[in-house]
């Protein structure tokens, strides 16, 4: 780890907003969108991919000459054409060297992957697929308005695998409507059952930029939402699945992220080891590298009115104060944690005052230091962004 984050290759990140239907808990930035706008939206953004080398000199930043990761993220990305694919991929490699051996992902839906998209993208370099599944118990997953039942699931799987797939990942989530212990421990040995090599498992977010989150939070019964579970249940299942996976031979390379060996996802780790990652889309983000060494970070419009040349928000640098956050808590995230000699040498003084409150931590039980690197034990994982909170309070340099 360095001030300046590693600059060696470049992740490139590209959205695609469009589902067939909206989740209620989705706080992203996708929608339903017709025939036209999905087709006027990929023009935009393959221009704006073409425009990349030019946007990134007019900002002083170096790109890495090698693309070595890509991901088709969103939203639904396996609902374009083949043709509409093959016409972002002509721009990526207008723009960038796509390394070979590249990590290519695409999110998708269990049931909405055509297999002509399929051949077209995987032709592309595309090996690895994650699927938003979310529940492997159809009560659940048809509660918060997905389209797909767990047989689906397991039939996606195979389609996958026959298709010559062999990496895929499944996104689940813990807190929905109607959970309970014994209905995600069906989820869990379901996915023991999958064979898919990743899990990511997130935690229910509610807040005012889902429906099914502003429902809960003004008492509503919409959406299933009365039977949203308690916190406390959600944080148990939460821990249920960090006990239960690495025993079914998944281990938990990240706070939210469960892989079997070989296969995390390389993209995703650049975003947690802050290395150089360009974003194109709808509220896409992006860090890059100025050639005098410090970080940039910007983002697009999250309104797709408004998206086109002109809607990023201006670079920010990230000074030495940002960046040494950035690097306690995107690494803390991390198993393997923050190592404390390179933290040291890139910080100085500030990593040595953290010492102080790194020991509080571990008399908590929510850290450990082992091996020469912090790192969050399962009850830090729990309250994570807690434990980020206390060691950044401010401390005396
Ligand atoms: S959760 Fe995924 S599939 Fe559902 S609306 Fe959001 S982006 Fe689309």
């Amino acid at each position: 780890m360095s001030a300046a984050a590693k600059n060696g290759s470049l992740g490139v990140y590209v959205s695609v907003p469009f589902c067939r239907a909206k989740c209620s808990f989705c706080n992203f930035a996708s929608g339903v969108g017709n025939d036209a706008a999905v087709a006027a939206y990929v023009e935009k953004l393959t221009a704006e991919i073409r425009s990349a080398r030019a946007d990134a000199e007019r900002m002083g930043v170096v790109l890495p000459d090698a693309v070595d990761t890509v991901y088709f993220g969103g939203g639904t990305p396996s609902l374009l054409l083949p043709e509409q694919m093959r016409a972002i991929f002509a721009a990526l490699r207008e723009s960038f060297s796509l390394a070979s051996g590249a990590e290519m992902t695409l999110e998708a839906a269990p049931g909405q992957i055509d297999d002509a998209l399929l051949e077209s993208v995987m032709r592309d370099g595309v090996q690895r697929v994650s699927l938003g599944v979310q529940s492997f118990v159809d009560r659940e997953s048809s509660a918060v308005g997905r389209t797909h039942t767990a047989a689906e699931c397991f039939a996606e799987f195979e389609h996958l695998r026959n298709a010559g797939i062999a990496n895929v990942g499944v996104d689940l989530i813990a807190g929905l409507p109607h959970q309970t212990a014994a209905s995600w421990r069906q989820t869990l040995d379901a996915l023991a059952a999958s064979r898919v090599q990743h899990a990511s498992v997130y935690m229910l977010e509610i807040d005012e930029d889902s429906r099914l989150g502003q429902e809960v939070l003004r008492g509503g019964e919409r959406f299933h939402a009365p039977h949203v579970t308690s916190d406390e249940l959600a944080t148990e299942l939460y821990e249920q699945a960090c006990e239960a996976l690495p025993a079914m031979g998944y281990t938990q390379y990240e706070i939210s992220n469960f892989a079997q060996a070989g296969f995390e996802s390389r993209h995703n780790r650049k975003y947690w080891q802050r290395a150089p990652y360009f974003g194109f889309g709808l509220d896409a983000h992006s860090m890059l590298l100025r050639g005098d060494g410090a970080a940039l970070r910007f983002a697009n419009t999250d309104e797709l009115a408004s998206y086109g040349f002109g809607s990023r928000t201006r670079p920010e640098i990230v000074d030495e104060d940002a960046a040494f956050e950035e690097s306690i808590f995107l690494g803390l995230r991390l198993r393997e944690g923050v190592n404390v000699a390179a933290l040291r040498e890139a910080f100085g003084a500030r990593a040595d005052a953290l010492r102080l409150a790194v020991q509080e931590m571990c008399e908590a039980g929510w850290m450990v230091e082992r091996d020469g690197c912090w790192t969050l034990t399962l009850q830090g994982r729990v309250i994570s962004n807690e434990v980020f909170g206390r060691l950044l309070e401010p401390v005396e340099v």
